[in-house]
C-alpha cells in the first residue's frame, strides 16, 4: 500500500472526505490517506498526528519522499493535541483502532472540536459505544458504510455537528442507524459472523461451575436483537 494504492478500507474513508476539505488523519502511520487525499486534489491540506515515534518517522519520510512538504504536515502528538488553530482543519480522520480509543481521542480532545465540520470514523470494534458517544455530543451520523477485506468486515462511521440532540436506540447503537436501513449483504454476513460468536460464548459460559448469569443475560438479550435484525 503507498499513496498511490491505498486499501479498500482507506479508499472507503477517502471517499467521505469533502473537496477542498483541511483534514486532521489521526493515528495517521505512514501518512498514506493523508498524502493520497492531497495528491488525488481531494483535500487541500492535511495534518498526519501520531503519537508513536516510528509510524511518526515513517509518515515524515513518506512525505519528503513524495514532495509534500508544507501540505501534509506530520505531527508527533497524542490524538487531536495534533491540531492547532492555524491548521484550519475542517475533517478529522480517526480509522484503524478500537471504538474505545478513538472515543478516548475525542473525548480528550472536545476544545478542538469546536470548528469541525466532519468526523469520519472507522471502528476496528466497539462501534455502539462510539455511535453514543457521538450522539451524547450532537454529533449525527450521516453516512454508514461497510467494506469487507481480507475476511475483515470494517465499519465507516462519518458523523457531522448537529445544533439539536440526537438520539438513537439500542437498535441503532449496535447496528447502525443507517446501516440498519440498508442491511444489505456484506451487513447480514457481519452479522451472522458476529451471532455465531455470541452463541459460542454462551455454550462457554453454560459449561462454567458457576455460570456468570449477567453475561449469560447480556448474551442472550445481544442475540435476540441479532435474530430479530436478521429475520
Ligand atoms: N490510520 C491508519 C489506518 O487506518 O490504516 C493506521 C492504523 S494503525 C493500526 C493505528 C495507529 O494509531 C498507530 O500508528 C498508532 O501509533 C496510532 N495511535 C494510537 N493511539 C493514538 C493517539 N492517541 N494519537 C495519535 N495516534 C495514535
Amino acid at each position: 500500500m503507498d499513496e498511490h494504492h491505498l486499501s479498500q478500507r482507506l479508499q472507503l474513508v477517502a471517499s467521505f472526505v469533502n473537496a477542498g476539505s483541511r483534514i486532521a488523519d489521526i493515528g495517521a502511520d505512514h501518512a498514506y490517506l493523508a498524502a493520497s487525499l492531497i495528491v488525488n486534489n481531494v483535500a487541500e491540506y492535511a495534518v498526519a498526528g501520531e503519537v508513536a515515534r516510528g509510524p511518526f518517522e515513517n509518515a515524515v519520510a513518506e512525505v519528503k519522499r513524495q514532495g509534500l512538504t508544507g501540505r501534509v504536515i506530520p505531527r508527533l502528538a497524542d490524538g487531536l493535541a495534533a491540531i492547532n488553530d492555524s491548521d484550519r482543519v475542517d475533517t478529522v480522520i480517526i480509522a484503524g483502532m478500537g471504538g474505545s480509543l478513538i472515543r478516548k481521542i475525542l473525548d480528550q480532545g472536545q476544545a478542538r472540536l469546536a470548528t469541525i465540520q466532519r468526523l469520519i470514523l472507522q471502528p476496528n470494534i466497539g462501534a455502539a459505544n462510539l455511535r453514543r458517544w457521538l450522539a451524547d455530543h450532537r454529533f449525527q451520523i450521516n453516512h454508514e458504510q461497510l467494506v469487507e477485506e481480507d475476511g475483515h468486515i470494517y465499519e465507516v462511521i462519518v458523523a457531522d455537528p448537529v445544533a439539536m440532540p440526537v438520539v438513537y436506540n439500542e437498535r441503532e447503537l449496535i447496528f447502525g442507524p443507517l446501516l440498519l436501513e440498508q442491511a444489505g449483504p456484506v451487513f447480514r454476513d457481519k452479522w451472522l459472523g458476529e451471532l455465531q460468536r455470541d452463541e459460542r460464548t454462551i455454550q462457554q459460559l453454560q459449561k462454567a461451575k458457576q455460570s456468570p448469569v449477567e453475561r449469560e443475560a447480556k448474551f442472550k438479550h445481544r442475540i435476540d436483537l441479532i435474530k430479530g435484525v436478521l429475520g
